[in-house]
């Protein structure tokens, strides 16, 4: 059976701008958009040349892409033809091979919002589009509050949609623009639009406001629509749009899509999806989404030692999709409830193949049970596990060995007469047998430990130079000064790996101080480095 083709449009550059906080660089899109093209999107709308510099500059020089490179805007403004509205010339003369036009298509928005009669809005809609086409543009309408217009008149709004088709659009797309839609009311309306516009030519473009953009973008394809808008990992206004990255592998693993249609992205494309996202987010600075569907880190994760030995025995038992589909991996957390199961599938995963009834297991599984009652949190800091786990089983190298450290913290006046607070720090290390003393300023006593650390490492200093920290969390686990406190550090390198690394003690800096060195030395043992002598 021959599949029909979806269409996937992505609107991160232009819709998912519209996130709190998120505001794209020249060089942002650039890498995004490169990024889109790489996974096999069939659209990459780039913004709304016209609105502000960035979109302007990147419309100007828009880069290499296998994708139609799209540009957003309004229609022409009433009262002015087509050729005399400098808004809209702009926009066709603008880079890309494709116009998506804005549209009202509730007539109370048209009345409200912009003032004018319902003919004269079909007939802006109409002349932008024919001029667009005119000009050698593919043609796109996004119907604005299209489902909640069709509610409250179906004439009108399937007015736009067919004035839209009519006057050569390729696609007339349906906009949930509230995003309060539910899923049956999508399907029932989409189903009444393709007697009007045929859905081969049917967009959805569903905002996420009741947490259904994903499954209102599916119900608008069963109902016939074959082009679907969304912004990866859902970013978007409010509560965002709908995430390609949960649609794009339920499109292509699921049967009931998988059989009946297929889409610009290949098999191995999608074992890249898991990178995209968590890269994406990288770009945005800000921590990935462990729950996230198919990507995030807990998405095939098991804690329970129960399900943890059936995983080890039949994976789907417990799992929807194989997780390297989506270039995920299965994981299974080490924590109090863990058995030895959970903990030999953990040491399988960093490259361990020990025996069931091996010895030192036993030993690490009860240190591990005691660590973590003391407040270790390994489920956490992967990386702080590994080197326990390699330690115990006899496999770090020794680079180097801490012979203490100091850490003062001044509260003073400085030349200016304000009163400041500032931290200095001195470590001692030994590396191959020769005694380093190196010292450290920072904003506080953590700064410049880590300043002090990495001021000299001998012969290592050179694999850490790309080393980061990202994120410090200190938790106090029980109460009062006497406390003792757990201080979780994220470490990134220059290949953009993470890591994740625990310390704990009565003492916040000792505590940090100890998550510090496993950061490091976790580092130089992914770099290969050589013991000292
Ligand atoms: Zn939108």
């Amino acid at each position: 059976m021959t599949r029909e083709r979806l269409y996937l449009y992505d609107t991160t550059l232009r819709d998912g701008q519209q996130t709190p906080g998120v505001d794209f660089s020249l060089e942002d899109k650039r890498v995004i958009a490169l990024m889109l093209d790489e996974l096999g999107l069939d659209y990459i709308e780039g913004g709304y040349p016209g609105a502000n510099p960035t979109d302007s500059a990147f419309f100007v020089e828009p880069p290499p892409l296998k994708a139609t490179f799209t540009a957003f805007g309004m229609t022409k403004r009433p009262g002015r033809s087509a050729a005399n509205d400098p808004g809209l010339q702009d926009l066709l003369r603008a880079g890309g091979k494709a116009v998506c036009f804005v549209a009202k298509a509730w007539d109370y928005h048209v009345r409200v919002a912009l003032g004018i009669s319902n003919e004269d809005n079909l007939e802006a809609l109409r002349e932008s589009v024919e001029a667009a086409c005119a000009a050698g543009k593919e043609v796109l309408v996004d119907c604005e509050h299209f489902f909640d217009g069709w509610k409250s008149n179906p004439d009108y709004a399937g007015a736009c949609a067919r004035t839209a088709r009519e006057a050569g659009a390729r696609w007339v797309v349906l906009c949930d623009t509230n995003g309060g839609t539910l899923p049956h009311e999508i399907e029932e309306i989409v189903r009444d639009v393709s007697g009007i516009v045929p859905g081969s030519h049917l967009g959805i473009h569903a905002h996420n406001d009741i947490e259904q953009a994903v499954a209102n973008s599916l119900a608008a394809v069963r109902a016939g629509v074959r082009h679907i808008q969304g912004t990866l990992n859902g970013i978007g206004e409010r509560c965002g749009n709908a995430n390609l990255v949960s649609i794009i592998p339920t499109l292509l693993l699921k049967q009931a899509y998988a059989e009946r249609f297929e889409t610009g992205i290949a098999s191995d494309k999608l074992a890249t999806l898991t990178h995209v996202s968590r890269a994406f987010d990288e770009l945005l600075n800000r921590a990935p989404n462990r729950q996230a569907p198919f990507v995030g880190e807990s998405a095939f994760t098991t804690k329970a030692g129960i399900h943890a030995s059936a995983i080890a025995k039949a994976p789907e038992t417990y799992e929807h999709v194989p997780p390297e589909t989506v270039g995920n991996r299965r994981r299974v957390l080490v924590s109090d409830q863990a058995g030895k199961s959970n903990l030999l599938a953990e040491l399988q995963r960093i490259g361990f193949s020990v025996d069931r009834n091996d010895r030192r297991l036993d030993a690490l599984l009860v240190e591990i049970k005691e660590r973590e009652a003391e407040g270790y949190a390994y489920e956490a800091a992967d990386a702080s596990f590994e080197l326990l786990a390699r330690r115990r089983l006899g496999t770090v190298p020794n680079f180097f060995a801490v012979e203490g450290f100091r850490v003062m913290v001044e509260h003073r006046h400085n030349a200016l007469g304000e009163l400041v607070t500032v931290s200095e720090a001195i470590v001692k290390l030994k590396v191959d047998g020769e005694s380093l003393m190196s010292a450290g300023e920072g904003n506080g006593p953590v700064n410049a430990l880590d300043h002090a650390l990495r001021k000299d490492l001998g012969r290592y200093s050179a694999y850490i130079e790309d080393l980061e920290l990202v994120d410090y969390k200190v938790r106090i686990l029980n109460g009062g000064t006497g406390a003792t406190t757990r201080v979780l550090i994220e470490s990134r390198d220059g290949k953009g790996q993470r890591w994740f690394t625990v310390g704990v003690s009565p003492n916040i800096v000792d505590a940090s101080f100890q998550a510090l060195i496993d950061s490091v030395v976790y580092k130089l043992l992914k770099e290969g480095a050589k013991a000292a002598a």
